[in-house]
């Protein structure tokens, strides 16, 4: 899995690497450009590749399911995977949408990474397209985590008693899960 950036991202020093595309240099600290792919080749170049533009079928008001790949504080991207509309339909490609960390909860939330982790997949509201970035809310009871997976061993986490445990290690997690994980409970 690559690295990923949002616009403004520090993504390096000018000692570690050279700017290429998509970068800028402000006072000898890289910053990405826009959201993308971060990729450094062979020279030390660094450069941002922009993710693929929004398809026209996702919009505000659209349920989607996705995958968290990163999350830096505040905000988490996710990897649409399928688009809920008249009925699940596959989205072609790999597009990347941003969940911002006061989108997950009604209360206050210090963390982002103590509601979603890397690897869970999401159910979200399209809540904006701002500047070819998609958007999202996970606020709703329905929205949230559906499937997640443990921190430490990577299996996937069954809900027992409203706590996400491990069957394989016994670690127990949490996130803001959807009411749709129960569907896996076991
Ligand atoms: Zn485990």
């Amino acid at each position: 899995m690559g690295e990923f950036s949002t616009p403004g991202k520090l993504i390096g020093t000018e000692e570690e690497f050279v700017g290429g595309e998509g970068v800028f240099n402000d006072c000898g600290r890289l910053h990405a450009l826009y959201a993308g792919e971060v990729l450094v080749d062979k020279q030390k170049a660094v450069s941002v590749k922009p993710f693929p533009a929004v398809p026209k079928m996702v919009a505000p008001g659209m349920v989607v399911y996705g995958r968290v790949e990163d999350i830096f504080e505040p905000i988490a991207l996710v990897k649409l995977a399928l688009v809920e509309s008249k009925g699940a339909r596959q989205a072609q490609g790999d597009y990347f949408s941003v969940l911002h960390v006061s989108n997950v909860r009604r209360g206050y939330v210090r963390n982002l990474r103590d509601e979603v982790k890397v690897g869970d997949v999401i159910k979200a509201l399209v809540t904006e397209i701002r500047r070819g970035e998609v958007y999202l809310d996970i606020k709703n009871p329905d929205l949230g985590v559906v499937k997640a997976y443990c921190s430490r061993c990577r299996d996937p986490l069954y809900l027992k008693d409203r706590i996400l445990v491990c069957g394989s290690c016994g670690s127990t997690e949490r996130r803001k899960l959807s009411d749709e994980y129960s569907a896996v409970e076991r």
